[in-house]
């Protein structure tokens, strides 16, 4: 088959090559890949990260269909629109089971710790399939893996209430663009803060822009500043979203774009009751509420891009002209 893989790290190193045909063992369901995301994960495995196996695809996020299934599969069939839970997990560690596969002792990512979705075909267990209803176009199907996910897991264990200010760093994000369409279906009152105003469609009641953020969100707050944000970012903005958060509030993160050395004041953190969490991805529970939850969300695409052009997919990440998601079509 057809794929993109890379045998040593560094984006230069990532070949639209062939590579041999995935085995489909007796657990396993053999997936037609139709539509991958573009994550920063997915540069970070590329260039950085440890993976295997070794010549390694990438590729966290993807959606297919079904073209053959191994003889103890049972819930999945031949000619299923699928997409995947994409954390490795054992279902038999102390956070697996409390439901917390996303923590798992003895786990790891589809994509990183196994190869990924950028290939023609890939043949993963059917515990990690998930069937695609029909109302979700491929682009949707390819965003729940990581983009949609981790931004209801953020706001779940935010504990988001119908009555919270939720501000949202990044809003036109891979994440920012589910968290701020999620908050509002919690109830929320969603601040988005972005440059980009079709975030009003994705149900912001504000578009704030970055440097008036701070002021904006008093204003808008009278005073008492929000209840959750979310800075996905790292240090950039991280004292801004800081600034942002009222008492008793809780400030998310996951993830760490711009850096992640940052400082805390300690006194305004105990004095004003502050919570920071971190999160990374979510639970198998909160993807399946997830696909009942998104029927009606919308994802922005920016650009899409043939299974040969990898690098220039992943170059787009850091495009200052990026407006929305990275697709790669596949087939
Ligand atoms: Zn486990």
């Amino acid at each position: 088959m057809k794929a993109l893989a890379f045998d040593k790290s560094g984006l230069e190193n990532l070949k639209y090559t062939d590579y041999e045909d995935p085995k489909v063992g007796p657990n396993d369901v053999l997936i037609r890949v139709k539509m991958a995301g573009v994550n920063p994960v997915d540069f970070l495995t590329v260039t950085r990260l440890k993976v295997n196996p070794i010549p390694h695809i990438p590729g966290v996020e993807f959606a297919g269909i079904v073209e053959k299934v191994g003889e103890n599969v049972k819930k999945i069939n031949v000619g299923d629109r699928v997409t995947i839970y994409g954390r490795i997990y054992d279902g038999s560690c102390d956070m697996c089971m409390i439901g917390y596969e996303t923590l798992c002792r003895n786990g790891g990512r589809i994509g990183i710790d196994a190869n990924g979705g950028w290939a023609e075909y890939i043949s993963i267990e059917e515990k990690y399939v998930y069937k695609l209803p029909d109302n979700y176009c491929w682009e949707m199907g390819a965003s729940f893996t990581v983009a949609a996910l981790t931004a209801y897991h953020a706001l779940k264990e935010a504990n988001v209430k119908p009555t919270d200010t939720v501000v949202v760093f990044g809003a036109s994000g891979n994440t920012g663009m589910f968290a701020v369409q999620l908050a509002k279906k919690f109830g929320a009152k969603v601040i988005a803060i972005s440059r980009k105003n079709w975030l009003y469609d994705f149900g912001a009641d504000y578009v704030v822009g970055y440097n008036e953020a701070v002021d904006k969100v008093r204003e808008i707050t009278n005073g008492k500043m929000a209840d959750v944000v979310i800075n996905s970012l790292g240090e950039k903005f991280w004292n801004e979203s800081f600034e942002l958060v009222g008492v008793k509030g809780k400030l998310v993160t996951f993830g760490a774009l711009t850096g992640s050395e940052v400082k805390i004041d300690v006194g305004k953190l105990y004095s004003k009751h502050i919570t920071i969490m971190g999160i990374n991805r979510g639970n198998r529970k909160d993807f399946v509420e997830l696909l009942e939850l998104c029927k009606d969300c919308k994802v922005k695409v920016w650009k899409e891009y043939d299974l040969s052009e990898g690098v220039e997919a992943l170059k787009g990440l850091s495009s200052p002209d990026r407006d929305g998601r990275i697709m790669i079509k596949v087939s």
